[in-house]
């Protein structure tokens, strides 16, 4: 419910005084559809304006001149402008219009008078000249602003324009209680909220206009808690949902000893996060974060392990078929010895496998169900679904992930949902994007590992490297080979990666699979089981290098041109290789011809060069890009802010997020004054209706 007290600021645009209807869808479109939205709208520059003269006119600022008319020079036509004279005490000061009319222009500057005149200073043959000049006459003076803000204009709709017209929604501007608390606001030294919008509005010098402005970073934080206000009210609202207790039983000791290894450190921590939530009634929604390799397999399986020992049954799904198998390869001969019975279900099944399979489920006879797709499916009936983990879950859309989660028993309670995802990402861009969901992090990888060997080689050394490769791939090794998307159609790279394919061929003389974007999905999959199976020792790949498909034999990874992928995608092709005990390499080819290396991509592949740790590495990547890619930032799952810059104010960002959670954990009902006045801010940014893609 909107408090009463902003319907002001919610009203359309059309009713402030200016707005008519031929600029009303240009307003709309510019700044959007509310009073609110023209006065959240935040000028991008400013203009000063400056008293001079003829004589002492600075080229390139912007001069108030008082002048008197002198005459029309020019009465212009197409292609030369229209020129007009003035003088002060001091010199000439010429006045130039491209287009418009010369009547016009000389009924505006009668020849004699005084005026003033504003604009950008120029110098055309050492003469001042202002194009399109502001004019004023002299009972106009105080209408010229010394500093005048600058907004985003569009055809049709001037920064003065909107200039006016945020002024006139800051007049409708309420003050508004305090909603931030009082000792942080006091140590920050941030304005209240109103004026921080007047102040906003009214940039005096260029340092107003910065993110660490104190109005901006006021204005900032506002938007960024009431966010994460939004997102933690979510969570909420799925902890009060009632889900099966489920806690460990005798299946998770039998499964946790058959495990051929010890859980490291940061498994038995995410697992102990997992089974709190398990266990607490309340339903789970868990995102657990680690870098490929990092073993969520193994915390995943135990969390199954655990479903079924209190009497539930759990599911895992997976993107791809391929990925569906190895989880159940893997983990239904430990399952099944710890006495819990798994189905496969992929799209692959015949009729009569599917026919039985499902009635297992339906039945509870099975208790644990892996598989992709195929398990959302409106056929697939649970007698008792307690958990859900979905792995790589950023391949599934929301829909899907409800779908199977909606299977759930309705006595029982919600389903608990688990999900894991092996990109690591910054902890500003996972409190955006997964704001909702409680977080665990692998931070540390199975012990044993050999560290991968990275190597940075032009791509003039192609030869060499084949030469190497061949050695390799004779005494045994297998290697991916990667050619990226270089060209302009797919058609052509897919031509590319042909033609690689069949030199690598040649040259090698063994095998070489090829596997690619266009390929039909399961002619793809053939093609990865047979390097998978060790059939095939060299494997051709565009990006599509299954995302969690592993092949420890492979120890050798070469990318081609690596200067054209992204940091973090560079490392996740990278973490294919160094999963078995042979040392791995990766080589990076950068650079066609002669192409230098950019700075950027030099950081790059430096860094990974350097390090292997996903988290390092994403910040890096996020740090990079800091330069200016909003659109980067938007794919990777940011929402579109409008004073927030989840990069410059990532601490801001870190803060609102800690302060969401306190306000809620002391005032749950928001009824404090303070819970009172966080609900108007709520309500102010309005994220329910306006909701960032993942959750
Ligand atoms: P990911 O996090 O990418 O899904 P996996 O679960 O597939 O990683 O694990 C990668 C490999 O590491 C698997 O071969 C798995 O058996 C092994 N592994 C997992 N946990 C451990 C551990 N604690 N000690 C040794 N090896 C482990
Ligand atoms: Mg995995």
């Amino acid at each position: 419910m909107r408090p009463p007290s902003l319907f002001p600021l919610f009203a359309e645009v059309s009713t402030l005084k200016g707005v008519g209807p031929k600029i009303l869808p240009l307003v709309q479109k510019l700044a959007g559809p509310l009073v609110r939205d023209l006065l959240f709208l935040s000028p991008s520059g400013l203009i000063v304006r400056r008293p001079m003269t003829a004589a002492n006119a600075v080229e390139g600022l912007v001069g108030v001149f008082d002048i008197v008319i002198d005459r029309l020079l020019v009465p212009g036509k197409p292609g030369v402008p229209i020129k007009v004279r003035a003088t002060d005490d001091t010199g000439f000061v010429h006045l130039i219009w491209f287009g418009g009319s010369a009547q016009h222009i000389d009924r505006l500057l009668p020849k004699g008078q005084r005026r003033l005149v504003s604009g950008k200073v120029e110098r055309f043959n050492n003469e001042v000249q202002i194009v399109h000049p502001d004019i004023f006459t002299p009972a106009q003076a105080d209408e010229i602003a010394a500093v005048e803000p600058v907004y985003p204009a569009t055809q049709g709709l001037t920064s003065r324009v909107i200039r006016k017209l945020a002024q006139g929604a800051l007049e409708q501007a309420p003050e508004l209680p305090e909603w931030q608390d009082a000792a942080w606001l006091a140590k920050r030294r941030w304005p209240g909220w109103r004026a921080a919008l007047a102040a906003l509005h009214a940039p005096t010098a260029e340092p107003d206009l910065l993110p660490d402005a104190p109005a901006r970073q006021r204005l900032a934080y506002d938007e960024l808690l009431a966010h994460q206000l939004a997102l933690a009210r979510r969570r909420r609202a799925r902890q009060i949902t009632p889900a099966p207790v489920v806690t460990p039983g005798e299946a998770s000791t039998r499964v946790l000893s058959a495990l051929p290894f010890e859980l490291t450190a940061a498994q038995l921590q995410a697992l102990a996060e997992i089974r709190r939530d398990l266990a607490s009634g309340e339903q789970m929604g868990r995102l657990l974060q680690g870098d490929v390799g990092s073993g969520k397999t193994a915390v995943a399986a135990l969390a199954l392990a655990d479903a079924a020992a209190s009497g539930f049954q759990s599911a895992l799904m997976a993107p791809t078929e391929i990925l569906a198998r190895q989880h159940f390869q893997r983990l239904s001969p430990m399952l099944e010895a710890a006495g819990v019975p798994t189905i496969l279900l992929t799209g692959r099944d015949t009729p009569a496998e599917r026919r039985t399979r499902l009635g297992a489920l339906a039945s509870g006879a099975a208790r644990v169900a892996i598989g992709t797709h195929a398990l959302f499916q409106d056929a697939v009936r649970f007698d008792s679904l307690a958990l859900a983990v979905i792995d790589e879950q950023h391949r599934f859309g929301v829909n899907e992930r409800q779908r199977l989660q909606a299977k759930g028993d309705p006595r029982t309670g919600g389903v608990h949902l688990l999900t894991m995802s092996a990109t690591p990402i910054p902890r500003t861009l996972e409190l955006t994007q997964y704001g909702e969901l409680e977080v665990s992090r692998l931070t540390e990888k199975p012990p044993g590992r050999t560290p991968v060997t990275t190597a940075v080689v032009p791509q003039a050394r192609i030869g060499e490297v084949a030469k190497r490769l061949k050695a390799a791939l004779d005494s045994g090794a297998q290697a991916y080979w990667i050619c990226p998307l270089v060209a302009e159609s797919e058609a052509s790279d897919l031509a590319a990666a042909e033609a690689r394919a069949a030199d690598l061929r040649r040259i090698m003389g063994v095998e070489v699979g090829l596997a690619h974007g266009q390929m039909p999905g399961p002619e793809r999959e053939a093609v990865m089981a047979d390097f998978a199976d060790g059939r095939t020792p060299l494997l051709v790949a565009t990006t599509v290098v299954e995302v969690g498909v592993d092949v420890p034999n492979a120890s050798i990874m070469v990318i081609e041109h690596a200067d054209r992928f992204g940091l973090a995608q560079l490392h996740q092709l990278r973490g294919r290789v160094g999963r078995g005990t042979a040392a791995s390499t990766c080589l990076l080819l950068y650079g066609g011809g002669d192409d230098g290396l950019g700075e950027t991509a030099r950081i790059r592949l430096e860094t990974l060069r350097r390090t292997e740790d996903g988290f390092e590495i994403a910040e890096e990547d996020f740090r990079l890009r800091g330069g200016g890619d909003p659109l980067g930032l938007k794919q990777s799952g940011f929402p579109a802010y409008r004073f927030a810059d989840p990069i410059r104010h990532r601490d801001l960002l870190l803060a609102a997020s800690d302060d969401a959670r306190l306000v809620l954990g002391r005032d749950p009902d928001l009824t404090s004054p303070r819970g009172e006045a966080v609900q108007v801010l709520e309500a102010l940014f309005d994220w329910r209706n306006d909701r960032p893609g993942a959750d």
